[in-house]
């Protein structure tokens, strides 16, 4: 097949070719086959507004959807010629930051896998995310540039004009097929400007941030820590919407809407709050078009429905009216007016859109003109009726509703684990590939030691695989016969990479002391934190510094390994994912929304180690007790401290001797001599004053919980049968199920 299209495209044989020209074939012969697709030209149409879509690479992804995988594997083979090679010269997008991103993504190929009719509407970063670099044991930020050609980008005719108080813009569009697996095709929508400048960024990720026609959709995220940082976050999230906005109603009106009736044409999902201003934008456009004011407010509310993704109140964004004035002015009157009517039915503050401060609440905004309010996982969205958003539960109760997470099992088992996939395909079928629930049939190999020491066989394959890339990749020298306990994630406080540093220092001082482990245990963490975000950076600086000191120990190193990769991302991912033994989930009970990299773990047989937060509450529902290691305090401990407000980190210091010696290893003359004063001190203290996301209350356990783990690893069989269980119960996790409900439940589509 590839070879016909080859020389008809490039006039050679496959192996007359070079990989170069491999791939462009390949790329459009991918993109043709993706378009020629039948189009779900249902009435009602899903529009998925995100201001991150972290896609991954899209050439394997995309010939799994279309069944193709294995055939052109095998051409490119007897041609003399390697599929993975040619992946390798794929760029991953940078259109997202992480969890929030990733499920976008995942929820396009389930959207698309399910045949339903929904698209994606973001934002073209030429930038995206940062690429991070370590020098000197520090995060250094570098543009990342990944728009090239060819590129899975097509470009389209529709323009449209998004007028910003002073000045206008035109915006380009450009689109990304996204393949459902055996089924129809979707389109991601992702605006962009052509007058932006690429060279005006200069050292690092520094640029001039005033000059929006030439700045818009040069990164996501922008720099936040100055106010000239923030309005551009406006300017995007506004030329976004507008954008999406103008999209969706010219594509009702071309499927035969007459506006009245947009609701029983359109559905918007506004994914966390960044695309709020999608309401107010929505409301000005349908007045705009003759529709009067109450009419408009009231088609909006029907249309648009609100994911909430974090209970954190600095991610909660509240903009002061004046930038929103000062980006689009037009839209000021609207919010008042929606502020208005809020402020007419209720005495309490707290429900207010425009608070006395005069800054607009964008998560109120949402709750009141959207038919919708979803939380990720069941804890998750518990809390926000309970808690965080108890005042608006109460006032509308029917419009709160949870959506548990998921994951697409094309990318993070079928593309990323192939010898795991193969396997669970020759012993229980392919059913699974279609409806996940199937992997359940695992279960009645629970007692087959074959099945047992395939599991294990794999594992190790995998682990030798990716130590291999580490090596040759990032220069990396890893243990393979170690335990690999992973922690990848955005460095974040509330997700506790501290926590896990900790014990790496206990477990170094054991092992110097003479107690060393029975098998080697190899810790590797992956994470970017925000450029602004100082203790992040600071605790990235604990974990190199550690790494190279404990790698350079003579007397610890057979037995520890610290290791952190460079520029975690999704292909980083897709590789350690599948090598994993214990996956570390130990956020603060109450403040990881659901986490979704604890799901792909656990469908590739890592077992988790995790506190009682997000969705680990429902894998340990699902595998029982003995099927993953939970520690720490419950989400309502935790709550009714932050409520009382009497949490001391020093009292804990003071009574436990192991957690003091850790704690004071960070400010040792050993560790001031290999890293920064200025960051240990600043991060010791930050520790021992604040620790504002609790980790010492849960040190002792947490170390505990882990030996039990690595105790119990080595008694190989009842591990793999562990390892089973969790691949088996993870059915439950497929965006697929995830997509099921929203559609039934919030965005009722035809198939
Ligand atoms: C899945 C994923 C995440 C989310 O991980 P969590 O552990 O749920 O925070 C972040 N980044 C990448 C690259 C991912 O693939």
């Amino acid at each position: 097949m590839l070879n016909e299209y080859v020389k008809k495209i490039v006039g050679k044989e496959i192996d007359g070719c070079g990989d170069r020209e491999l791939y462009a074939a390949l790329l459009q012969m991918t993109n043709e086959m993706a378009a020629a697709k039948k189009k779900n030209t249902g009435k009602k149409k899903l529009y998925y507004i995100s201001a991150e879509f972290l896609i991954g690479k899209l050439l394997s992804n995309n010939l799994i959807n279309l069944g193709i995988y294995d055939e052109i594997k095998e051409e490119l083979k007897k041609a003399g010629k390697k599929l993975s090679r040619l992946e390798e010269l794929e760029p991953e997008p940078s259109l997202g930051n992480g969890g929030l991103g990733r499920l976008a993504a995942c929820f396009l190929d389930s959207i698309a896998t399910l045949g339903l009719p929904g698209d994606g509407i973001g934002l073209n970063y030429h930038f995206g995310l940062f690429k991070q670099v370590f020098h000197k044991n520090l995060q250094k930020e570098q543009p990342n540039p990944w728009l090239e050609e060819p590129g899975w980008l097509l470009r389209s005719e529709k323009k449209y004009k998004v007028s910003f108080g002073k000045f206008s813009v035109d915006s380009t569009l450009y689109e990304i097929l996204v393949t459902g697996y055996n089924n129809r095709t979707n389109t991601l929508h992702l605006f962009d400007i052509d007058t932006l400048k690429e060279d005006i960024v200069k050292k690092g990720i520094d640029f001039d941030k005033e000059d929006i026609r030439k700045n818009l959709t040069l990164f996501l995220y922008p720099d936040d820590s100055d106010d000239a940082g923030r309005l551009l976050r406006v300017y995007q999230q506004y030329f976004m919407v507008s954008c999406g906005a103008q999209l969706i109603l010219d594509e009702a009106v071309e499927r035969g809407s007459d506006l009245h009736d947009l609701a029983d044409y359109v559905a918007i999902q506004i994914n966390d709050t960044h695309p709020s201003m999608v309401i107010p934008e929505l409301i000005r456009l349908l007045t705009a078009r003759g529709i009067d004011m109450d009419e408009a407010i009231e088609i909006t509310k029907q249309t648009c429905a609100y994911t909430n993704h974090t209970i954190l109140s600095e991610a909660l964004e509240k903009w002061p009216l004046t930038f929103i004035e000062r980006v689009a002015p037009q839209l000021v009157p609207i919010i008042r007016e929606l502020d208005l009517c809020v402020k007419d039915q209720y005495d309490d503050e707290s429900v207010y859109i425009i608070d006395d401060e005069e800054r607009v609440h964008m998560a109120h905004m949402d709750i009141h003109y959207g038919h919708s309010v979803n939380g990720v996982a069941y804890l998750h969205t518990e809390i926000l009726k309970n808690n965080e958003l108890n005042h608006f539960y109460k006032i509308y109760p029917e419009k709160f509703n949870n959506k548990t997470n998921g994951i697409t099992f094309r990318r993070w088992l079928l593309h990323c684990n192939k010898p795991l996939a193969a396997f669970l395909e020759k012993t229980i079928g392919n059913g699974f590939k279609k409806d996940a629930e199937e992997l359940e049939k695992l279960l009645h190999y629970s007692e087959d030691e074959k099945v047992l020491q395939k599991l294990l066989d794999i594992k190790k394959k995998n682990k030798h695989k990716l130590v291999k890339y580490l090596k040759e990749t990032q220069g990396l020298k890893i243990n393979e016969d170690s335990i690999f306990d992973i922690q990848i994630k955005r460095l974040h406080e509330y997700k506790r990479q501290q926590l896990n540093a900790l014990y790496a220092v206990h477990k170094y001082l054991e092992i110097k002391r003479g107690k060393t482990p029975k098998t080697p245990i190899t810790l590797i963490f992956g994470a970017k934190a925000a450029p602004a975000y100082t203790i992040a950076k600071d605790i990235i600086h604990l974990i190199l510094c550690l790494q190279k000191i404990v790698n350079k120990d003579k007397k610890v190193k057979p037995y520890l390994n610290i290791v952190m990769v460079e520029n975690y991302n999704v292909t980083l991912a897709e590789k350690l994912i599948p090598a994993c033994d214990i996956s570390e989930q130990i956020s603060l009970a109450s403040k990881e929304a659901s986490g979704t990299g604890n799901m792909k773990f656990m469908l590739n047989g890592a077992v988790t180690l995790g506190t009682e937060d997000g969705a680990n509450v429902e894998i340990h529902q699902l595998v029982g007790d003995d099927n993953i290691y939970v520690f720490g305090e419950d989400s309502d401990t935790v709550i009714a401290r932050y409520e009382r407000g009497d949490y001391c980190s020093r009292d804990y210091y003071k009574k436990d001797a192991d957690l003091k010696e850790a704690v004071d290893f960070i400010v040792s003359k050993k560790m001031l001599k290999t890293g920064r004063k200025k960051c240990l001190t600043r991060l010791y203290n930050e520790l021992l004053n604040k620790d504002w996301f609790m980790t010492f209350p849960d040190f002792q356990e947490y170390v505990q919980t882990k030996e039990l783990a690595y105790h119990d690893y080595d008694d190989r069989k009842s591990w793999a049968r562990k390892m089973l269980v969790n691949i088996a119960k993870a059915g439950f996790f497929s965006s697929d199920r995830t997509i099921a409900q929203y559609n039934k439940d919030i965005w009722k589509l035809d198939q």
